[in-house]
């Protein structure tokens, strides 16, 4: 696709070569990725552009379904399902992938340090420095314990297949402790009390997955324990998944307390020893500890060390997540690209902009816009803004030309003041992309597809003020497109929240949620895989065997 007469050509050694048509050969440019992980993943399955290397490095060697991980907590679903080895899209794609941590980011030398551990044996690590041309980090993030003692050391996090697995191993072991003889029932009850921190999403679904659990399996399984099991869910919040629809979150509250699972919201978890964990009331400050027999921390997510340390030689320390621009550039350092949970966009105000925007609109530098100049700028400014588009949706006005001539009245003419006044309040409406596998994977399509057409677009570099109509072929910033969400509540019962204000709760969303999710698995073996694994819960039940 781009000029000089390129030919390529792939032979036996994994890495292509690219000749000119005198038969020189040209230095591709390295493209080094971190992660295979949703965004990485995703990324790498976009790409294909010949002019680059591609070269992976990640400590995992597999892609990993993370919506259906609370499913492997109680066996409804293998880990192994839900999991696709990368190797296979490596081959498949001419990529080099490396089985390695990147422990530190060099970005002034253009090289990564690495660690790789042999996780099968004790022979220890091997350490090796990378270069790179482009970075392209998707390292995710990792659980935020906010520093609260004794949760690295006596919590479980879901955050990983292994930590599914741990989980789901650690349910049955409490349950074979509590069937032991000779125990009082206080200890009985410590033992097979499970306690779950944080009301979002995960946390709300690894509850319901663990009652479904409860009453569907053990008292089968335990009858003689099974009145002694509780389940305790604790929110510092006033609400459990209070980024949902109102309505979502009063059905899970009253299914949860109709399912007896203990509902505990403004309680902020402030320490956890080997039996016991203390929540601290919002309002009384009230300190309670309870007796235990495993927790499990779903509180949110955080910057890992990697990206701290990169942060502060970038002159980013002071904050709390990677940041890039619109286009997934990390700010202050070239050639880094970062997507997923790792990063957050730093969107642009449009009040910032405003006399740029005017200027460029305002052709004939007459000091205001007449109608044709006014047209022009309308859709740049609902391109480049999309807090524009949240700002009429809350105001119920179909477009931003409506917006600005309401501000106008008959004017045919408009000016800078009224302009500034009329989109004065547009940039309230800014928000930070969720940390979802659905923004991740959209990040990485939409990088991927900046680098197929990188050449076509070199020549015109883009930049914050660029609209479109400037260059054909410029980039246009990343878009976040929301297709909606889901909280299963257990029970095959299912909230979901779809674009356009549709809120649909009950058996019904469970089957599309069922079929979206398998649609969104991103093999036809893991799909068979998972598909299956449900079909066999539905006729057998589940697996207990830890
Ligand atoms: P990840 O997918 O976490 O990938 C990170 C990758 O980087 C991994 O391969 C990791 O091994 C690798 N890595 C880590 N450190 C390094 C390093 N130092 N060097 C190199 N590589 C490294 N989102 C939804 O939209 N819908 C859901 O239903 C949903 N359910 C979820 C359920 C659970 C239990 C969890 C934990 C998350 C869920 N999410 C869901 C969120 C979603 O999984 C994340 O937003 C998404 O994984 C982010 O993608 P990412 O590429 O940024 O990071
Ligand atoms: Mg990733
Ligand atoms: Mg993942
Ligand atoms: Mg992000
Ligand atoms: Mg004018």
């Amino acid at each position: 696709c781009s000029g000089g007469g390129l030919l390529v050509y792939s032979d036996s050694s994994p890495s292509r070569r690219t000749l000119t048509a005198d038969g020189q050969e040209i230095k591709k440019k390295k493209v080094v990725v971190l992660g295979s992980g949703w965004s990485g993943y995703s990324f790498l399955s976009h790409f294909n552009n010949p002019n680059y290397d591609v070269q992976v490095v990640s400590p995992r060697n597999f892609f990993l379904f993370t919506p259906l991980l609370p499913s492997v907590t109680n066996g409804t679903v293998e880990a192994r399902s839900i999991v696709e080895p990368i190797r296979g899209l490596m081959r498949k794609k001419g990529f080099e992938y490396t089985e390695a941590e990147c422990v530190k980011i060099d970005p002034s030398n253009k090289k990564i340090h690495c660690k790789s551990k042999d996780s099968t044996s004790l022979k220890g690590t091997t350490e090796f420095d990378m270069d790179y041309d482009i970075l392209v980090i998707a390292v995710g993030a990792k659980p935020n314990t906010f520093n609260t003692p004794g949760v690295e050391e006596h919590a479980h996090f879901l955050k990983e297949a292994d930590d599914a697995l741990k989980i789901r191993r650690s349910v049955i072991n409490c349950f074979e402790r509590a069937s032991l003889p000779d125990l009082t029932e206080e200890e009985r009850k410590k033992i097979i009390h499970f306690v779950v921190v944080g009301g979002g999403p995960t946390g709300v679904e690894f509850s319901a997955e663990l009652h479904d659990f409860l009453v569907e399996d053990v008292a089968k399984i335990y009858p003689k324990v099974q009145e002694f099991t509780r389940i305790t869910l604790l929110e510092a919040g006033d609400h459990i998944l209070n980024m949902f629809d109102k309505r979502i979150t009063a059905f899970a509250e009253e299914k949860f307390q109709r399912d007896g699972i203990d509902l505990k919201t403004k309680s902020m978890v402030v320490g956890v020893t080997a039996d016991e964990i203390s929540t601290k009331e919002r309002g009384s400050g009230e300190v309670v500890s309870e007796p235990y027999g495993m927790v499990v921390w779903s509180t949110g997510i955080g910057s890992r060390p990697v990206i701290k340390d990169f942060m502060h030689q970038i002159g980013q320390g002071q904050r709390r997540v990677l940041a890039t621009d619109e286009w997934l550039r990390v700010e202050g350092c070239d050639s880094v690209y970062a997507l997923g949970d790792t990063a957050t966009i730093n969107q642009r105000r449009v009040m910032e902009d405003i006399a740029a925007i005017f200027g460029k609109a305002d052709k004939g530098e007459t000091g205001t816009l007449n109608k044709k100049e006014f047209k022009g700028v309308v859709k740049d400014i609902c391109q480049r803004y999309p807090q524009v588009e949240l700002y009429l949706k809350k105001k119920k006005l179909r477009n931003i030309a409506n917006l600005l001539k309401s501000a106008n009245g008959d004017n045919t003419e408009l000016s800078i003041e009224t302009f500034k006044q009329a989109l004065s309040e547009v940039d309230t409406q800014m928000k930070n992309l969720p940390a979802t596998a659905q923004v991740a994977s959209q990040q990485g399509k939409y990088l991927a597809k900046c680098f197929n057409k990188m050449e076509k677009c070199e020549k015109k570099p883009e930049g914050p003020l660029r609209f479109r109509g400037e260059g054909r072929h410029r980039f246009q910033p990343f878009r976040y497109r929301h297709f909606g969400s889901f909280a299963p509540l257990g029970g095959e019962q299912t909230a979901a929240e779809l674009p356009g204000d549709w809120v649909s709760i009950g058996h019904s969303s469970q089957w599309l949620w069922y079929s979206v999710y398998a649609s969104k698995l991103v093999s036809w073996r893991t799909r068979s895989l998972v598909v299956s694994d449900w079909v066999r819960r539905f006729i057998f039940g589940r697996d207990s065997s830890s």
